[in-house]
């Protein structure tokens, strides 16, 4: 286990005209391989923010945030699922899945394999448009696991799931973290945290952590990540 990203008193100031909101207010964190963790709190709590921040898609007003070497720019060092799904209009669903391996990035699932495991069979050739919203938030899942990225960083990734798809999700992002990720998602959904490794609270851009941290003993002893018919990657 190492850590892949570090943040250290990082607060972000969104301003809007005369109003500042404090969105993330003096957050220290670390996002550790072979960990799943989650980050739940009220709409407007920070989160996406957050995300944006360990992603680097936004900077800090104040504070650091450390990257490993691994995680660079590319879909093998550090994947997203973003709350807006950003899927490719024109690609089909296959090839949205796929997109990461036509970009240069070396594959570490089978798209077959990714499209069992996350109910999206028969959904190949369609474009984004022509599926529903939770099947197009599943193709980004798809998509965000295919090179078995460094750091997996998912924003309500079940928010358009039934219960059976939110497990599914789930269950991807747990093999995901087992096979060597960072794994942060955030999310409403209370009923999915026991199953994670690290549960942190946002309350108006303040972080605390809920859960004692699980021992990788324990951890190992569950066998419970593997999806839906027990696939592995490679
Ligand atoms: P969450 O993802 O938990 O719903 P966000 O991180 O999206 O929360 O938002 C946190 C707070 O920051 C909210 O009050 C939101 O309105 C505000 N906010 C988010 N993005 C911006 C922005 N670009 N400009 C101004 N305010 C923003
Ligand atoms: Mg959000």
């Amino acid at each position: 286990m190492s850590d892949r990203i570090r943040l250290e008193s990082v607060t972000r100031i969104h301003r809007r005209r005369a109003e500042t909101i404090r969105a993330v207010d003096d957050v220290s964190v670390t996002f550790r391989s072979r960990r799943v963790a989650a980050l739940v709190g009220p709409s407007g709590s920070g989160k996406t923010t957050l995300l944006n921040l360990v992603i680097g898609w936004d900077t800090p007003d104040e504070g650091r945030v450390f990257r490993d070497e691994s995680v660079d720019r590319t879909w093998q060092g550090l994947s997203v699922v973003p709350q807006g799904l950003g899927l490719v209009p024109d690609l089909t669903i296959g090839e949205n899945i796929e997109l990461p391996i036509a970009l240069g990035n070396p594959r570490r699932y089978r798209s077959e394999d990714l499209i069992e495991h996350l109910g999206l069979g028969g959904l190949v050739d369609r474009r984004p448009a022509e599926v529903s919203l939770g099947e197009q938030q599943r193709t980004a899942v798809a998509r965000a696991v295919i090179c078995q990225p460094a750091v997996l960083i998912a924003d309500e990734p079940t928010a358009h799931q039934d219960e059976h798809n939110s497990d599914r999700i789930l269950a991807v992002l747990l093999a995901a973290g087992a096979a060597g990720a960072a794994v942060v998602l955030a999310t409403h959904e209370e009923r999915l945290l026991d199953r994670v490794d690290e549960v942190f609270e946002l309350t108006e851009g303040r972080l605390r952590q809920r859960h004692p941290v699980v021992s990788d003993v324990d951890r190992d002893d569950r066998g419970r990540r593997e999806p839906d018919g027990g696939g592995t990657p490679e």
